[in-house]
């Protein structure tokens, strides 16, 4: 069949390629080290799992309001309030089904051919394929190790053009794990009111930060800001709920409308067992938040610290979220592993440590950044060890 234009030039999601290129292998019997997928290994916790039974035995297994039930987007907003001090009404949430929907729900609305939308790399992979989709152009702001791979101020000011429409923030970041200092979150915020370009706030990770960061929302820092600001955000990464499929966006009510409007033609609604269970998720107990953050810390701590015994890679240490993100281009041009296999470039790298070591990583190209990987944590210690063993031997034979 002819396939149409849009889907010809669109790419397929480079860290669920790199997943499935790691299953694919593990399924010939491989023992494969798995760093590649974002998501926790913890299962949900139970709590919020016996929520979800419950809300199927008392049959809610019906369609829902598009935009998602009163009872989770009150709850989405009284946590607004209770983590970040933000005022937002229900009619100011749409919930959908994760928070890539979501982001591709604000692009939709506020997008098309002829605007630019900014985005600093290294950016997370679907950000410039969803702004691809809606006719619009990426205008891609290169962030440096030195600045802790932050936009600054005076990057975002003098990308803006007459057809910016908006700045797509991811904080803390992924793939780099850079958590944002309060000053650049000021000056970011200063220039998008100055000129009147809307912000949307990735804050996926806002629960996951270390020591030595702190966490601003976009939305907090001024009411100025606050009305330029969507935030995204959903329970798939603090409460472990990947496959839930449940993210969010906090918005002007205008546009809220116009992204409910565009979800009841889209998906009619976001799974009702879902939405209840992320209800229980963002009311009930948060211990299970704290555990799972005590658990990326002491993982994050040691794959540090197993980098920096590497002699050539370079990396800032994550602030936030649960990626290691290191430069492995000083590897390029040199034998490595046991087939002394030469590389030039990440991809090629991350093709020859699966195929040598068996050690999945995603390249660095994937998030514009080449010369990088990206190590994702959110597995055992167990599995970090040997990988890391691995990638220590493949890198150093
Ligand atoms: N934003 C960022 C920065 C992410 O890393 C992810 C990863 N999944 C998402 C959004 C999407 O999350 P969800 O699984 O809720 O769609
Ligand atoms: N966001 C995760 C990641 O970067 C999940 C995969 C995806 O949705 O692309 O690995």
């Amino acid at each position: 069949m002819r396939l149409s234009p849009t889907v010809q030039t669109l790419k397929p999601s480079a860290t669920i390629a790199a997943a499935a290129k790691a299953k694919e292998l593990a399924a010939q019997g491989v023992n494969v080290y798995e760093f590649t997928l974002g998501e926790p290994d913890f299962i949900t916790p139970v709590h919020i799992r016996e929520a979800a039974k419950e809300a199927m035995d008392a049959g809610h297994t019906h369609y829902t309001p598009s935009s998602g039930i009163p009872a989770l987007k009150q709850a989405i907003c009284a946590a607004a309030k209770r983590d970040h001090g933000l005022e937002y009404e229900p009619s100011q949430v749409v919930v959908s089904n994760g928070a890539k929907h979501s982001i591709h729900n604000v692009l939709t609305a506020l997008c098309g051919p002829g605007d630019e939308v900014i985005i600093s790399t290294p950016y997370w992979v679907s950000y410039s394929a969803l702004v691809e989709l809606t006719g619009a152009t990426p205008v891609l702001v290169e962030t440096t190790l030195e600045s802790g791979f932050c936009l600054q101020p005076d990057q975002f000011a003098a990308a803006v053009t007459p057809n910016t429409r908006l700045l797509m923030l991811n904080n803390p970041c992924n793939p780099t794990g850079a958590a944002y200092p309060v000053e650049t979150l000021e000056g970011l915020a200063a220039v998008a009111v100055e000129k009147g370009i809307p912000v949307l706030s990735d804050e996926i990770y806002e629960k996951l930060i270390y020591e030595g960061s702190e966490f601003r929302s976009f939305a907090s820092l001024s009411p100025e800001a606050k009305d330029l600001t969507i935030i995204v955000s959903g329970v798939s990464k603090a409460y472990a709920m990947t496959g839930w499929r449940i993210g969010w966006t906090l918005a002007p009510p205008d546009l809220t409308k116009a992204m409910d409007k565009l979800q009841s033609q889209q998906t009619s609604n976001p799974c009702s067992v879902s939405q209840h269970a992320a209800v229980t998720a963002l009311n009930g107990p948060q211990e299970c938040v704290t555990e799972m953050l005590t658990e990326f810390r002491t993982r994050r701590k040691y794959v540090l610290s197993r980098l920096k015994e590497i002699p050539g890679l370079r990396f800032a240490d994550p602030g936030g979220a649960f990626y290691a993100f290191f430069n492995v281009s000083e590897y390029f041009g040199k034998p490595l592993g046991e087939n002394a296999v030469v590389v030039n470039n990440s991809s090629d790298f991350c093709t020859a440590l699966l195929e040598d070591a068996h050690v999945a990583l995603v390249t660095g190209d994937a998030f514009g950044a080449p010369g990088y990987v990206r190590l994702s944590f959110a597995t055992s210690m167990d599995i970090l060890e040997s990988g890391l063993d691995r990638l220590a031997k493949f890198l150093n034979p």
